[in-house]
């Protein structure tokens, strides 16, 4: 059974097994969640990223994808960055979100990871609505069958928070 917790806060500031990065497909840092993971990580993370690149992600990583790096300095084993949909290209299928949440869980079953944190992937820069996004996540997870015991969604803000909130009921 997988536990679903939620907390607002910051995702930089989580203790979990992994914590997963809502990462653009070049692997190589952004803004929001991604620029955040990697301002506290530390150069370790970006380091390991750009040799992922080199050996497989040459044309970056796809979307829907996951691949997992250390942590550096988080407070954390592994960072497993996924790249969500845009929004607007999508059109709103949420295939291709949902599959974030899954292979980051598969990811984090091969690395033996029991508790993972989560930010609202897609929900900034890609502009997905909170409410879809959220019951597309809550979804995905429930109906994973992982070995992960807890899942905890860290939501930035209350509007974030209240979204996951509603679908937990
Ligand atoms: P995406 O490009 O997938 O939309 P963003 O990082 O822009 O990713 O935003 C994803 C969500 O993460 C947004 O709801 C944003 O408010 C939130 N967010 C931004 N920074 C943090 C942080 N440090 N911890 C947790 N959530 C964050």
């Amino acid at each position: 059974m997988t536990t679903i917790v939620l907390v607002q806060g910051d995702i930089t500031r989580q203790s979990a097994d992994a914590i997963v990065n809502a990462a653009n497909s070049s692997l190589l840092g952004g803004g929001g969640v991604d620029g955040a993971i990697h301002r506290h990580g530390g150069p370790a993370i970006l380091d390991e990223c750009r040799r992922l690149r080199a050996s497989h992600y040459g044309k970056g990583l796809p979307t829907g994808r996951a691949v997992a790096t250390t942590a550096g300095e988080l407070d954390a084993r592994w960072v497993i960055h996924t790249v969500g949909p845009v929004h607007r290209a999508s059109g709103g299928d949420p295939s291709l979100l949902t599959s974030c949440y899954r292979e980051a869980l598969r990811v984090a079953d091969e690395l033996g990871a029991r508790t993972v944190a989560f930010p609202a992937i897609s929900t900034g820069a890609y502009g997905w609505p909170l409410e879809d996004a959220a019951r597309i996540a809550v979804e995905a997870v429930r109906a994973m069958d992982t070995a992960v015991e807890e899942v905890r969604f860290v939501l930035f803000d209350d509007r974030a928070y209240e979204a996951f909130a509603a679908q937990l009921g």
